[in-house]
């Protein structure tokens, strides 16, 4: 596979890897991976191990550990919590009789590696030559069980193709799979095996989560072939001898079950009985391809006349959907999306204002009981965000800029550099922007869903604690006889530049999460007296308090030349010598606060910003496509969709090796629908404009407002609005009309 057509590994509901470079080998297994929204399992093959060229993870949402420093590295570095490496559940051995293959051992004839996005399998087919001649043929196929989010089935098929003789099968349990950095983070409890079913429990270290897994195996054509144990300190399998007939295709099924303490009182016991009662391979496929059927229904993506957006735009929701599934509410859990989703090592399974900003408006406009779940798990840890804010001798709350199990700042303060040192990166203490963004997503999907009950619950207790933290943050001071106030030392969005002093969206997200909860309380009060009067007895709010975020409020710096119609990103910003930034900053600001800006201003914004901005950061592209287009540069607007189809579509050493970039799948979906297709919420209505590119012949998607899905069929010549019986009706401006749209209703448009 060549450099030069990185993208032709995207095709439509596919992606096919064919002959991949063992090079290559970290990026398919990210962009492989299965997962249920419980848990990830990346796209390795099945008998991979831990080496410099694989990492096969197994991650589960919610089971961290905090791994033990290891000599040489700073604390604060290695003693972040990171999701803990479940046994890989993946493993099949197959021994030709010379010896056990793989691509290091015997030689790839050929192999295909087929992600379908439409069923959610992993298929692959490969054809094995050992050194004596011998050549095997195996197809494997997999699923991480949408419909039942604990169990990973395998059906593992083998055929000699030019001999016969004694062979040997081994399926294992291997917990000796870890992060490319080698830390072990789990040990061996036990292991053990009743007929055809094997088990393991391992333990991490620090938090003594207890991960369990129990595999049920079904072996068909090897007649005779008996099951020996098969057990080492860190792995515990089944061995099948048998005498392999030319020709003949034995077929081993695996059924897999994991469980962890996090929710159970038993793992062990939970993992044993459902892999017990799981149905075979057949039906587990056809019961996790209907979740899917369903979920395409709902959300898939159709562009006719672009093969790299399409196969893109069904990537998107598809890795969306194994982030963060339905099954997150149904098993309850408390989590959120790590910002490489449960697909690789990087950034250690931590959550980032990447949920509530780029990735909530997709589960927010199609699932809002998901984006529900992810919210709530922010509210579920307010305790561990008031200490956060104490440590800071702030009161309210302060959520960290890394988050993980328990909600305390995760951020590490020394980085590992290229030449073997360290550097000191500065999130924690000043990337403070994230505890408005949390905010900001109450409100986000308030304004998608209409859950006013959510919002003035849960939300509301977010919004303002967090305005609680901002009023205590600020300082204030005075210019030109005016009282001021100032958040200094921070990092804004744009991390290359830190300590800085008033980074302007960092202190226009404040002034938003000041006045919104000013507002909410003031609804509150109006609306229900009585709940007004207990919220603020919980709070210990009082008039004073309220009238401090007012004064913050209208006094926080803004940073705004009505001359020039810029703002500048922080103090001294346009004399700095590093002109360059890593991504949206203020373009982010003006896109989240219409109110901030004219067309004319965004416009000298975008001219200002966009020819200095890297795009360093995955999250930058996909919100480029909607500036672009806010301000009419429709060319520019699509080259932005190509980068950001490229961040993790693009076959690339190094890109999406240690997982794929959670935000730039949220950004994606959001740069079709919100920026071509030109469906956005807005505070009083969905707005409807679309901009397809010249060359789309066709545009077809779904989004659900206020509870009313709207099928949106569109070319560049004609709009169809077709809304489903269920739900009620809701306000839509289309192209600057505004209309009711009712349940079952219907609206065309010509265009163009
Ligand atoms: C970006 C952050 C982002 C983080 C995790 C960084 O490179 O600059 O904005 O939150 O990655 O995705």
């Amino acid at each position: 596979m060549k450099e030069k057509d990185a993208t032709s590994h995207l095709r439509d509901w596919k992606i096919v890897a064919e002959n991949a470079e063992p090079g290559y080998t970290f990026y398919f297994e990210s962009v492989m991976t299965l997962g249920n929204g419980y848990l990830g399992v990346r796209g390795s093959r099945e008998e991979a191990k831990t080496t410099k060229l694989d990492n096969p993870l197994t991650l589960i949402a919610e089971a961290y550990d905090r791994p033990r420093a290891l000599p040489g590295v700073p604390r604060d570095y290695s003693q972040t919590s990171r999701l803990a490496p479940a046994p890989n559940p993946l493993s099949v051995l197959f021994d030709d009789g010379t010896g056990i293959l793989s691509y290091k051992k015997a030689t790839v004839l050929s192999e295909r590696q087929t992600l379908d996005m439409k069923r959610g399998t992993l298929e692959r087919r490969v054809r094995f030559k050992s050194k004596g001649g011998r050549v095997t043929s195996i197809l494997s196929r997999r699923i991480v069980s949408q419909a039942r989010p604990h169990l990973v089935a395998i059906r593992y098929a083998v055929t000699p193709e030019n001999y016969s003789g004694p062979v040997r099968l081994t399926s294992l349990l291997d917990a000796s799979a870890t992060y490319p950095d080698g830390i072990v983070q789990t040990k061996v409890l036990s292991s053990g095996r009743e007929d055809e079913t094997v088990w393991m429990e391992v333990k991490t270290f620090q938090t003594r989560t207890r991960i369990a897994e129990a595999a049920r195996h079904r072996l068909s054509g090897a007649d005779g072939a008996k099951a020996a144990e098969k057990k080492s300190e860190k792995k515990a399998g089944l061995t099948w001898r048998f005498d392999a007939r030319r020709g003949q295709t034995v077929v081993l099924e695996k059924v897999v079950a994991l469980m962890t303490s996090v929710r159970e009182e038993s793992p062990l016991d939970a993992a044993r009985a459902a892999a017990a009662d799981a149905p075979g391979f057949a039906a587990l496929e056809r019961e996790h391809a209907a979740a899917w059927a369903e979920y395409w229904r709902d959300c898939d993506i159709t562009i006719t006349g672009d093969r790299l957006v399409q196969t893109m735009a069904r990537f998107f929701v598809f890795q969306l959907l194994q982030a963060a599934s339905k099954n997150n509410v149904k098993l309850g859990l408390s989590a959120s999306i790590p910002a490489k989703t449960m697909s690789g090592p990087g950034y250690n399974g931590h959550i980032f204002w990447d949920t509530e900003i780029y990735m909530l408006p997709f589960f927010a406009e199609q699932y809002p009981e998901i984006s529900r779940s992810l919210l709530r798990y922010r509210h579920d840890r307010m305790d561990a965000a008031r200490k956060n804010a104490a440590a800071a001798r702030c009161d309210g709350l302060k959520f960290p800029w890394e988050s993980a199990d328990t909600g305390r700042e995760e951020c590490p303060k020394w980085l590992p550099n290229h030449k073997g040192g360290y550097w000191r990166w500065w999130g924690a203490e000043q990337q403070l922007h994230v505890n408005a963004d949390v905010a900001f997503g109450f409100w986000e999907h308030y304004l998608a869903t209409g859950d006013a009950r959510f919002l003035m619950g849960p939300g509301l207790d977010i919004i303002a604690g967090t305005a609680r933290y901002w009023a205590g943050r600020v300082k204030e001071t005075k210019i030109d006889g005016q009282v001021v106030y100032e958040l200094r030392k921070v990092i804004g969005p744009d991390e290359h530049h830190d300590h800085v002093n008033n980074s302007v969206y960092t202190n226009a997200m404040v002034r938003w999460n000041l006045r919104k909860a000013l507002d909410l309380v003031a609804e509150l009060r109006r609306t229900s007296p009585a709940r007004y009067r207990a919220f603020a007895r919980k709070w210990g709010l009082n008039a004073k308090e309220l009238r401090r975020w007012r004064h913050v409020a209208d006094g926080i710096k803004i940073n705004f030349d009505g001359a020039t119609g810029l703002y500048e990103q922080f103090d001294g910003y346009f004399q700095h010598p590093v002109q360059e930034i890593k991504q949206a900053d203020v373009l982010l600001m003006l896109h989240q606060h219409p109110e901030m800006r004219t067309t004319e201003i965004f416009r000298r914004n975008f001219d200002r910003y966009h020819p200095v901005t890297s795009h360093g950061s995955s999250l930058s592209p996909g919100v480029h496509v909607l500036f672009a287009l806010d301000v009419g540069y429709k060319d520019k607007a699509y080259e932005y969709e190509v980068q950001a189809c490229g961040i993790d579509g693009k076959r690339r050493i190094g890109g999406s090796d240690t997982g794929l970039h959670a935000a730039a799948l949220g950004g994606g979906w959001s740069s079709i629908v919100a920026g071509f297709g030109g469906v956005r919420v807005m505070p009083d209505c969905l707005r409807v404009a679309p901009d397809l590119p010249a060359h789309w012949k066709r545009l077809e998607f779904s989004v659900r407002y206020k509870g009313l899905r709207i099928r949106f069929t569109m070319s560049r010549k004609r709009l169809l609005m077709q809304a489903d019986r269920d739900g009620r009706a809701v306000t839509v401006d289309v192209l600057g009309t505004r209309r009711r749209l009712k349940p079952g209703g219907r609206i065309e448009r010509k265009l163009g």
